[in-house]
């Protein structure tokens, strides 16, 4: 199977890491569990000057490798891959921030993911002129049979794979969100994707 899996709050704790440096930076107190929106800027009440640091400090190559593994993942992908499935990590960073995302997958033991960065959110103002790796047309081109993303705004790249399953990564900015069809399904943590593939497997 070929499998598409985001990287920010799936493979690793990045809201949580931004509640601390929001914190820290502006003394904005803003728990992860009140996370409410996707919107960064929106969930913790930013001004766009503060809203443009943070998003510049969070791409700092020791700040991207500092951030927590989410609890089982790269357990779980080595798993797939182990089986002979094809894993993509599909991230919406720009591809400035491609070599330290690369190195924290080296880090945790994934160095057999590719990973891609495509423009999802149209990101680029915050840090000017973003390239990214993966033109729209190509990820067009490319075909998923699972996809694991926490975020809605990004559903819409998967409009065109009606087969594919989607698993929705537990968050409080998607738990308010109505999933586009019964190929979702919410999962609240690494375990519960690796039963829900075991399903699809079978399948
Ligand atoms: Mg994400």
């Amino acid at each position: 199977m070929n499998i598409y899996i985001d990287f920010d709050d799936c493979l690793c704790e990045t809201a949580r890491h931004f509640s601390g440096f929001v914190k820290d930076l502006y003394g904005i107190d803003v728990p992860y569990e009140d996370i409410k929106y996707f919107n960064l800027q929106k969930s913790f009440s930013l001004t766009d000057e503060q809203y443009d640091e943070m998003m510049i400090k969070a791409h700092e190559p020791e700040v991207l490798l500092s951030y927590e593994e989410t609890p089982g993942a790269a357990a779980v992908v080595n798993e797939w891959i182990d089986k002979g499935n094809d894993v993509s990590i599909i991230t919406g960073r720009p591809f400035s921030a491609y070599e330290p995302s690369r190195e924290w997958l080296d880090r945790h033991g994934l160095e057999r993911v590719r990973m891609y960065c495509l423009d999802k959110y149209g990101r680029d103002t915050f840090i000017k002129n973003s390239r990214f790796s993966l033109e729209l047309a190509d990820y067009y081109r490319m075909h998923f049979d699972i996809a694991i993303e926490d975020s809605p705004s990004a559903f819409r790249f998967f409009e065109h794979l009606p087969a594919l399953q989607v698993m929705v990564y537990d968050r409080p900015w998607n738990r308010g969100c109505e999933f586009p069809g019964d190929n979702y399904h919410r999962c609240t943590d690494w375990n519960t994707i690796r039963r829900l593939y075991e399903t699809f497997a079978r399948e």
